[in-house]
């Protein structure tokens, strides 16, 4: 096998609690991943015959870095330095996951560059070393590995398997906002959050296929740092809600923002609602994957 083509794909919180700021700099987080439809291309190729480990890397989106900056290039970097792999590795990567949006597209990447890798040079490396690996490269690198319905606490590494949602329709839309999520988390006061999420009621209802049981308790406290300074991010969660969704909310630190619904009629009439509007710069109709 020299070529291998796999997809990214994004992931929203259907629940994000952030618990206390750690001596590390880091957050403690209780959050519920769930993998969407809205996906990257990664195309890897390999060329051998190098003297040492050349990587290569490309994408559609210009404000993206090709070099270190990328996670896909840090992903493949890691495994060829630790197995001394002498080729040259090609990473192209069509991105749809909104950049910066909230959605953990850079860590889908550099989690499908590190399964990639793994199978292009026939490693045997497991999901759980695959996961070691990333968790160094980001916090939300080793649950894009697995994905799927995932309890994420910690930094988001210390991961829970969850039942499938409901069966729902999503709209993904991307407010035209850049929300730096350096921002957002030098902002959050753990200690001065009043109302934590009710992240172990979320999962009961999940759990009994309650899908209006669910919605009314998503919640994310990033919303109370990001929405005071980006209103839009209200906008569109009330233009979801307004046209049938269930619940709406911003996914990560933002600004990207989700519309659940129980009727694929409703979500077009959402999706009508907002195409072409200038504010939304990227939607999707999606499902739970
Ligand atoms: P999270 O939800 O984990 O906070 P995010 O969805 O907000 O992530 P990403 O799209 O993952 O944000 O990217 C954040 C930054 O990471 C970008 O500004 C970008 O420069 C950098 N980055 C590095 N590699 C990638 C990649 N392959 N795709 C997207 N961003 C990348």
């Amino acid at each position: 096998m020299d070529k291998i083509e796999l997809k990214a794909y994004g992931k929203i919180n259907i629940g994000l609690d952030v618990i206390r700021k750690r001596e590390d700099g880091y957050h403690d987080l209780d959050m519920i991943m769930q993998t969407v439809g809205v996906y990257d291309d990664v195309i890897i190729s390999r060329e051998d015959g190098t003297q040492t480990y050349e990587i290569e890397v490309s994408t559609d989106a210009d404000i993206l870095p090709n070099d270190k900056g990328n996670l896909a290039f840090m992903a493949a970097k890691v495994l060829m330095e630790a197995y001394d792999i002498k080729s040259k590795v090609k990473i192209h990567i069509n991105k749809r996951i909104p950049i910066a949006g909230g959605m953990a597209g850079g860590s889908a990447d550099c989690a499908a560059v590190l399964r990639g890798v793994n199978k292009l040079f026939q490693l045997g490396l497991t999901d759980e070393q695959l996961q070691e690996y990333g968790v160094k490269l980001g916090a939300d690198v080793p649950y894009c590995i697995v994905g799927g319905t995932k309890r994420a606490q910690g930094i988001g590494e210390i991961l829970t398997d969850l039942p499938t949602p409901p069966k729902c329709y999503v709209i993904i839309a991307k407010p035209d906002a850049f929300v730096s999520t350096k921002f957002v988390y030098s902002h959050i006061r753990p200690a001065q959050i009043e109302n934590h999420p009710d992240i172990d009621g979320i999962i009961e209802s999940i759990k009994a296929g309650d899908l209006y049981g669910m919605c009314e308790k998503i919640a994310n406290v990033m919303e109370d740092v990001t929405i005071p300074e980006y209103p839009i991010i209200q906008k569109v969660k009330d233009i979801l809600k307004s046209n049938g969704a269930v619940n709406a909310l911003m996914s990560g630190s933002g600004p990207t923002v989700f519309g659940i619904y129980d009727d694929e009629e409703k979500a077009k009439q959402s999706m009508d609602a907002l195409s072409g509007k200038e504010f939304v710069s990227q939607l999707y109709l999606t499902k739970f994957i």
